[in-house]
């Protein structure tokens, strides 16, 4: 298995009803690396990654053919069983409960681990890596600015102690300091041994955290390599970095 076990998707093509949303796209995850999905609205990178969580179905008869492996072996299409292969997505817009404080929803995050140390172990991480989190621990997470939001909802994923991160857009909407920060806290995450599939945007802040990127165009893969190639690239730098 290539990618030294991390995740391989291949040939995998997705449609809602008679709208064809990817055709069939190849990509991997080596363990232990970041690798960025770039492209435009509509491109399909967010259908991309609900075909590796397994919730393509709730979205309007979205079918999927094609393959998707995770540590060598097949990833089912059921959300429950790719979070217990240690696959947590973060999906975008900053999902969290908001009614909830945001203890109940790093909780919530904690459920499915039944080891306790390991869900100890899980928490201190997320307080160290966000102790926002711990001073806002009794606070209604709606109340949490739009940062702080997408603290808790990496925080909430993290506390299922993942092996490997599904980041949809985590910096969108965000004030420019704020979504370094974020940037920066995912690099983090990383060097602490999670893998990141990183769906982004922005062009600039996914190229400087991924090792691979790949861009897609309507639903295809138009360009793969290393991200400082992609970086250097000037089809790249003109259509998603506005730079020359
Ligand atoms: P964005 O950045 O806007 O989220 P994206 O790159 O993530 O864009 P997708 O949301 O994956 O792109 O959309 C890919 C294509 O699939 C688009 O043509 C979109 O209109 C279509 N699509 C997405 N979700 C659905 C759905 N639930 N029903 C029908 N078509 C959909």
């Amino acid at each position: 298995m290539a990618g030294e076990a991390g995740l391989e998707i291949r040939d995998l093509s997705v449609r809602y009803g008679p709208v064809r949303a990817l055709r069939e796209v190849g990509l991997t995850v080596p363990r232990g690396a970041v690798v960025a999905v770039l492209g435009a609205n509509g491109a399909g990178k967010t259908t991309l990654l609900r075909a590796v969580s397994g919730t393509l179905r709730f979205h309007r008869g979205g079918v999927a053919s094609g393959s998707v492996f995770f540590g060598g072996s097949p990833l089912p299409a059921s959300p429950a069983a790719v979070v217990a292969r240690g696959v947590i997505q973060v999906p975008e817009g900053r999902r969290v409960f908001g009614r909830m404080t945001v203890a109940e929803n790093l909780r919530a995050g904690a459920l499915g681990v039944r080891d306790r140390a390991a869900a100890a172990g899980a928490r201190e991480r997320v307080l160290t890596l966000f102790p926002v989190l711990a001073e806002r621990a009794h606070q209604r997470a709606g109340l949490l600015s739009g940062g702080e939001q997408q603290m808790l909802s990496i925080g909430r994923a993290l506390m299922g102690c993942p092996s490997m991160l599904l980041l949809d857009e985590p910096t969108l909407g965000l004030a420019p300091m704020m979504a370094a920060r974020i940037a920066a806290t995912i690099g983090e995450i990383n060097a602490q041994g999670t893998s990141v599939l990183l769906v982004e945007q922005n062009a600039a802040t996914a190229l400087a955290l991924a090792s691979h990127a790949y861009v897609l165009e309507v639903g295809e893969v138009a360009l793969s390599g290393p991200a400082a190639e992609l970086a250097a690239s000037d089809e790249v730098r003109r259509r998603y970095l506005g730079v020359g």
